[in-house]
């Protein structure tokens, strides 16, 4: 398969979602597994070739599955043949360490691809209480669904968040970090950011623009438009203000807490603030597609990328928990179809997106390793861009004294 058939087959996976049984039994029949471990095994992300990188969703029904053949991982089709190989994505080398006060790390990060740090720090949303949640959102009522499972979901704090980036640190100079939230009451929807904030400027320091840790924090604006400078001046690498729908009378309808609390205009106005400090290529808005029509989605993709912007595009899952539970994603044609129409969107009105130097030096994620959507992997495939993951992968290698100098962060 070349990259742009595997990066179908992304789209299909995160439309469809993957069989999962048969590979619980080939665990415990073939690898020995311990059958309560075999049938407990739930992988997150998988590996295909050509460092095409996916977020896994169990579905009894997908269209395909994942197999161990003669001791290899494989994809195979309904009618048992064999798509590709596959990889379970290793977790970096520091994954077992611990914060100072004593958190493991698997209770603070997850990792997205090779690449990507990425925290859920709080799951308190106060549009859950006020009754006015984003209609396809389980981030607060996930913590009573996957109370056990879901270890993840209790607050982290700045000092934790930043233990990890600074372990992470040590074997990439450079790593990158998304940092997302539900939307807190106080101060005006920006408390937590600021504490963050000041502990990642204590712990890492910065002179100007280009020497900032690589986080993407994914939160509301506030009713001051002021603090979007006031998060720049403190050290803010990059921010998203996600609209999740474009078209307005979706946005009323969809996520009534946003419109209520803050307002389609400030939203708006406060994204181009942004763009204003942080510049072209550090201000996100992702939309979720499958929730409006195709041609809004793109209409919000095109104002996106005309005015700086980049466009986050997920395909919608319904998750567990959310106003829209039970309901469906959008079909893989219409996936594909849309991503690409956005994809051409976004290299005609930011050429920036289609170099290398922009995932390279200031992207604050990595193309490759966003696992949730497809948008960027068909940007760069379109581009001609071939440097994967940009040297962002989190070397297994400890960079230490005179090393860090030398060592290739590739
Ligand atoms: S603002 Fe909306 S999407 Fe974000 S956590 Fe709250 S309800 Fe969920």
């Amino acid at each position: 398969m070349d990259r742009k058939e595997l990066i179908k087959l992304k789209c299909d996976f995160l439309i469809n979602g993957l069989r999962l049984n048969d590979l619980r039994k080939d665990l415990a029949m073939q690898s020995g597994w311990d059958e309560t471990r075999a049938k407990r095994f739930l992988p997150a992300e998988l590996k295909l070739p050509k460092e095409v990188f996916v977020q896994v969703r169990e579905n009894p029904e997908a269209n395909f599955r994942l197999r161990i053949i003669e001791n290899s991982l494989v994809v195979q089709d309904r009618a048992g043949s064999i798509i590709c190989a596959a990889d379970f994505v290793s977790q970096p080398p520091f994954a077992f360490e611990k914060t100072s006060d004593g958190k493991m790390f698997s209770d603070i990060v997850v990792y997205n691809g090779t690449c990507n740090l990425n925290f859920t720090w709080n799951y308190f949303c106060d549009y859950f209480r006020t009754k006015t949640a984003c209609r396809f959102c389980n981030l607060t009522p996930a913590q009573d669904f996957y109370p056990e499972e879901n270890i993840t979901n209790s607050f982290k704090n700045a000092r934790q968040i930043a233990d990890v980036i600074e372990i992470a640190k040590m074997y990439h100079a450079d790593p990158k970090a998304i940092l997302t939230r539900g939307t807190p009451s106080d101060k005006n929807g920006l408390g937590g950011t600021i504490q963050i904030l000041e502990e990642l400027q204590k712990r890492f320091g910065f002179n100007g623009h280009n020497d900032r840790t690589k986080v993407l924090f994914t939160i509301s604006p506030t009713t001051n438009i002021n603090d979007v400078k006031l998060m720049y001046d403190m050290g803010m690498h990059s921010v998203s203000f996600n609209f999740e729908v474009f078209d307005k009378g979706y946005w009323k309808a969809i996520v009534p807490g946003k419109d209520k609390y803050i307002g389609r205009e400030l939203w708006e106005n406060s994204l181009i603030e942004a763009v204003k400090y942080f510049g072209e290529g550090r201000v996100f808005s992702a939309m979720i597609a499958g929730l409006e029509p195709a041609q809004t989605l793109l209409e919000g993709v095109e104002w996106c990328a005309e005015r700086g912007i980049i466009p986050i595009v997920v395909p919608f899952s319904p998750e567990t928990g959310s106003q829209f539970e039970g309901f469906r994603p959008p079909t893989y044609n219409w996936m594909m179809d849309t991503t690409r129409r956005a994809a051409d969107i976004l290299l005609e009105k930011m050429p920036v997106v289609g170099t290398e130097d922009y995932w390279q030096n200031e992207a604050p994620i990595c193309a490759e390793c966003f696992t949730g959507g497809f948008l960027y992997d068909i940007v760069k495939e379109n581009a001609g861009l071939t440097n994967y993951h940009s040297g962002h992968s989190l070397s297994k290698m400890k960079i230490t004294g005179v090393e860090k100098d030398i060592i290739s962060l590739n």
